[in-house]
């Protein structure tokens, strides 16, 4: 046993040679995508030459160079021709948050595993529920992800809303959601966790708008109740993930409260405009959801993972893993709040939210109205130039920052168009000055942008349209070649 290679590892002075190279090297990596002097967006590589990379590096690799080569390496959220995936550029400060999380490694299940976040938490938390609306008796909770805190969420409903104790006893009864056909996967997977069947997960059509279809709901629901199924929740996309569109959640909730549903909202993505005085207006009825996810990692500036789960009365948090069948509070028991480990899915969590208090601390709610709005801004920004652009056609006018669009030319047969579409997206992957993603929608191959840095202008855009055109062009003009 060498003794010293574990004082080598602690050794506080060995920490502050590698910190202080790291916040160098992040500095000048910072400074070189925010202010565009690298031209790439992403440094992509097939995933067998990676792998081969990084197995070479760990036997050949200089370890000096080891931080900066895994920087290098990757996709350069902070480049403002990031305009992919919808995971924000993180605020800088949030990276030394995420130091004090790692090197105080506080578990966070119990209160004296995590003193100062379990009680940051309550704070944060407790602002959130104020914005969305809701008094008092809310409360919420940070856990690792908007799919972990769905699946949450749905496991709370099942426990308030039915007269059997599924948590405890099991069940063989047929149960059931009501989702938008848009909605995240993470719903349709988290009912299949739950049990419920692909029988048990009711799909809402949208209509042209991406939007669910609120006129089919009573009908639904009532298809449903006829097959036996008993619905205890509907979940509402704010927005869906492919389109970035709302659905109506004023008139779900108002739906969730005739049948004695319980009301969810996938606000993971656009959760976040309740600070936004411009943009509040997407998230009209939020107030009436029973629960509401956030995720902090994608609009409010904050690393991965960060989300919050909130409740509209609290007391229901600390049922859902509840082994008592009743689990409304006794007078012996009290509200319990700072032990997190009760309500959460995970044991363990990291200080997630030390990085919400500090962006509170340092730049106030504003800086999350600000880049909310900027952001959604620019997405109609974007949305509008696409909308006046001969060469493209927008799958649907953005309520957000999301904007699907492809490649038209009336040439071209619809498999020819997806194809194409699909090449266009793949040459932009390698090339690497632009990173953009892409999706189906209705048998149509779209390219989908996320405008989630506040840097990025239409000056971009633009340049980013003409490149697509021309490498469009070239792929046209190779095959009437060949052919
Ligand atoms: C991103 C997203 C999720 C999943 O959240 P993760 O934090 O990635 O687990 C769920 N729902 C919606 C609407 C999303 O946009």
């Amino acid at each position: 046993m060498d003794k010293n290679l574990l004082a080598k590892v602690y050794s506080p002075l060995n920490f502050q040679k590698r910190g202080y190279q790291l916040i160098d090297e992040l500095t000048a990596h910072l400074d070189d995508k925010l202010n565009e002097k690298s031209e790439k967006a992403i440094n992509w590589n097939d995933p067998e030459e990676e792998l081969k990379f990084w197995k070479d590096f760990l036997k050949n690799g200089d370890e000096n160079d080891l931080f900066k080569t895994i920087t290098e390496r990757t996709t350069y959220v902070h480049h403002p021709h990031y305009i992919g995936h919808q995971v924000s550029p993180a605020a800088p400060i949030t990276a030394l948050t995420g130091m004090i999380s790692s090197l105080l490694n506080n578990g966070m299940a119990v209160y004296e595993m995590g003193m100062s976040p379990s009680a940051i938490e309550r704070v944060v938390t407790d602002l959130l529920c104020e914005r969305i609306g809701w008094n008092a008796d809310a409360r919420g909770f940070l856990t690792s992800g908007g799919t972990l805190a769905n699946l949450t969420a749905l496991l709370t409903a099942r426990k308030a809303i039915l007269n059997e104790d599924v948590w405890n006893a099991g069940t063989s009864s047929a149960l059931g959601i009501m989702v938008s056909e848009e909605a995240h996967y993470c719903v349709d997977r988290a009912a299949r966790i739950m049990g419920l069947g692909e029988k048990g997960i009711i799909k809402i059509p949208c209509g042209e708008s991406f939007q669910m279809d609120i006129s089919v709901l009573e009908e639904k629901y009532k298809e449903a109740k006829a097959k036996g199924i008993t619905i205890f929740a509907i979940v509402g996309s704010a927005p869906s993930t492919a389109t970035g569109m709302f659905d109506n959640l004023k008139a779900i909730g108002q739906f969730a409260k005739k049948y004695n549903v319980w009301f969810h909202v996938d606000g993971a993505h656009g959760g976040a405009g309740i600070f936004s005085k411009k943009y509040k207006h997407t998230l009209k009825g939020i107030e009436n959801a029973d629960s509401v996810v956030i995720d902090g990692h994608k609009m409010m500036m904050l690393p991965t993972i960060t989300t919050a789960l909130l409740l509209k009365n609290g007391m229901y948090a600390n049922a859902t893993f509840s082994q008592k069948a009743d689990y409304l509070l006794t007078d012996s028991d009290h509200e319990d709040w700072y032990n997190s480990g009760k309500r959460t899915f995970e044991c363990t969590k990291t200080m997630m939210s030390i990085h919400w208090y500090t962006m509170l601390k340092y730049y106030g709610e504003a800086v999350f109205d600000a880049y909310v709005t900027q952001l959604y801004d620019m997405g109609a920004s974007f949305g509008d130039i696409i909308e006046h652009h001969a060469s493209f056609h927008l799958a649907v006018t953005p309520m957000a920052n999301i904007v699907c669009f492809r490649f038209v030319d009336s040439n071209l047969s619809q498999i020819q168009l997806n194809e194409l579409n699909a090449k266009i997206r793949h040459q932009l992957l390698e090339d690497g000055e632009f990173y953009i993603v892409q999706t189906k929608l209705r048998g149509w191959h779209y390219l989908r942008v996320t405008v989630m840095n506040p840097f990025t202008t239409t000056d971009h855009f633009q340049k980013l349209l003409d490149k697509i055109v021309s490498l469009a062009e070239k792929s046209v003009s190779s095959k009437t070649t060949v052919c």
